[in-house]
């Protein structure tokens, strides 16, 4: 039997997480009885809002996740295969939200970017790089940074913490 539908969810929840939709979700598949249980495999498609892994702006993701999972509602199926996956349910319907939003993370890469060579956030001050430009890099030839760079190489060629604790070898 096909099962086909287009449910217009704004929200998955994922643990205790939501995913945000920004399309209808899109299911195209079918069921099949395979005595006391039932397979439903198919495929999703879906936009999801995720978050620039650099500068966590707002992304638009387009995903096509299958889908595969077996359900019963008869206990001692689901008691029996237990080296099988498959889901309990009760009554006349079948919520399957839980199992898309796993099948949809699935298919979710781990590190998203708004665009290929986003500048990310400035470490110092937190700026959106893509969107300004902060005072932080300049910062970097700034000559009072050299004049703590001299200071810096002197103390390492005073010598004296080498001499020191070569003195405490002869005690
Ligand atoms: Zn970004
Ligand atoms: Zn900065």
């Amino acid at each position: 039997m096909d099962v086909k539908f287009k449910e217009p969810l704004p929200y998955l929840s994922i643990d205790r997480d939501e995913m945000k939709l920004l399309s209808p979700l899109d299911f195209s598949g079918k069921i099949e009885n395979l005595g006391g249980r039932l397979l439903l495999t198919g495929n999703i498609n879906v936009t999801v809002e995720l978050l620039c892994s650099r500068c966590a702006e707002n992304i638009s993701l387009e995903v096509n996740a299958p889908f595969s999972e077996i359900f019963t509602n008869l206990k001692t199926v689901a008691e029996e295969e237990q080296e099988e996956e498959i889901s309990f349910f009760s009554g006349e319907e079948i919520d399957i939200t839980s199992h898309v939003a796993r099948a949809i993370l699935l298919e979710l890469p781990m590190k998203v970017l708004c665009h290929e060579n986003c500048k990310g956030l400035c470490s110092e001050c937190g700026v959106n790089l893509n969107q300004a430009k902060c005072q932080c890099t300049e910062e970097v030839i700034d000559p009072r940074f050299l004049v703590l760079k001299k200071l810096v190489n002197l103390s390492s060629t005073e010598g004296g913490v080498s001499s020191g604790s070569a003195e405490k070898k002869n005690i």
